[in-house]
C-alpha cells in the first residue's frame, strides 16, 4: 500500500465547553480534593473510565454526593441542585458551558419580563430541563417545544423563544413561522451554538473528498452518531470508532486517503491516538 494520506476535518473534536469541563475537573482533582461529577462528565466511555482511574467518581444524583467537590457538567442543571449542594457545604465546580449559561439567563430574563417562554429543544434533556427551570423561577408560562406540533394552543402573549444550544436553525425557523402564521411575532433569543454545525459541515465536506472516513467518539454520543450518519450519506466508506483498537487494517486496502472527524465530546488525545495509528499503516 502506498502512503496513506490522512486529512483531518477543519472542525473536529472537543468543543470549547467540553474541553473546559474536562480541564476544570482535572484541575480540581490535581489540587488534591476528592471530586465527583454529577452524572458522567461527557458521552465518552473512555474518558469517563480514565477519570475514574484518577479517582474522579460519577455521582448518580445529589444524594449520592459525599464530602466532595461536585462538578456540574457542561449541560448545566436546574438551579435547585446548586442551592442544595451549597446548603450542604459541598464545593461546587460549575462547568456549565458559558453558551448554556447564556441560554439560561435569556430564558430567565424573558420570563421575568412577562413573556410566555418557549424553550425549543428536546424534552427531558438535562440542558433543556436546566433552561426551563431557570425560566420557571421567574415566570409561570414556560413550555418546552420539540417541534411545531408541541406549540400550545393557548399562549399568553408576548411570546419569547430560547433554544437548546445543539438545535438547528431549521427547527427554530419552523417554529417561528408557525407562530407568525397565528399572528404572533415572538421575541427570539438565538442561543444556538455553532460548534455542532461547524463539525457537521466540515465532516460532510471532507467525507465526499476522501476514500474512507473515520468518525471518532462515543457510541452513546448523539452528536458523534449524527456526524457518522451525515458522512454515510456522502456514499464513501465510513466507520464509527471509539478508539484506535477498533480499526481494521483491511479497511485501508487499495485506499489512498482517509478523512478524520470527531464529535464535540471527543477529546484531542483520542483523535491523536487514531492519527498515530494510521501513520503506522
Ligand atoms: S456544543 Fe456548544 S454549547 Fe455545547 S458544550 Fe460545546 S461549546 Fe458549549
Amino acid at each position: 500500500m502506498g502512503r496513506l494520506k490522512i486529512v483531518r476535518a477543519e472542525y473536529a473534536g472537543a468543543c470549547y465547553g467540553v474541553q473546559r469541563a474536562l480541564d476544570l475537573t482535572l484541575e480540581t482533582a490535581e489540587s488534591g480534593k476528592a471530586v465527583c461529577t454529577l452524572g458522567p462528565l461527557i458521552h465518552n466511555p473512555q474518558v469517563v473510565s480514565e477519570l475514574e482511574s484518577q479517582g474522579i467518581r460519577v455521582a448518580q444524583g445529589v444524594d449520592d454526593c459525599k464530602d466532595e467537590a461536585v462538578v456540574i457538567r457542561s449541560h448545566g442543571v436546574v438551579p435547585e441542585v446548586i442551592d442544595v449542594l451549597n446548603e450542604r457545604g459541598n464545593e461546587v465546580v460549575d462547568a456549565t458551558c458559558p453558551h448554556v449559561q447564556r441560554a439560561q439567563r435569556a430564558a430567565a430574563r424573558l420570563a421575568r419580563d412577562g413573556y410566555h417562554v418557549l424553550v425549543v429543544g428536546e424534552a427531558g434533556h438535562p440542558e433543556v430541563e436546566g433552561i426551563l427551570a431557570h425560566a420557571s423561577r421567574e415566570g409561570e408560562h414556560c413550555t418546552v417545544v420539540g417541534s411545531v406540533e408541541d406549540i400550545p394552543d393557548e399562549l399568553t402573549e408576548p411570546v419569547g423563544i430560547v433554544v437548546q444550544t445543539t438545535q438547528s436553525h431549521q427547527k427554530l425557523d419552523q417554529i417561528v413561522e408557525a407562530l407568525q402564521a397565528r399572528g404572533i411575532e415572538p421575541m427570539v433569543k438565538d442561543t444556538i451554538c455553532f460548534a455542532t454545525v461547524q463539525r457537521q459541515d466540515a465532516a460532510r465536506d471532507l467525507a465526499s473528498s476522501v476514500d474512507v472516513m473515520l468518525v471518532i467518539g462515543g457510541r452513546n454520543s448523539s452528536n458523534t452518531t449524527r456526524l457518522y450518519e451525515m458522512c454515510q450519506q456522502c456514499g464513501n466508506a465510513v466507520y464509527h470508532v471509539e478508539s484506535a483498537r477498533e480499526i481494521d487494517r483491511a479497511w485501508f486496502d487499495e485506499v489512498s486517503s482517509v478523512g478524520i472527524s470527531a464529535g464535540a465530546s471527543t477529546p484531542e488525545k483520542q483523535i491523536q491516538e487514531v492519527v498515530s495509528y494510521l501513520e503506522t499503516l
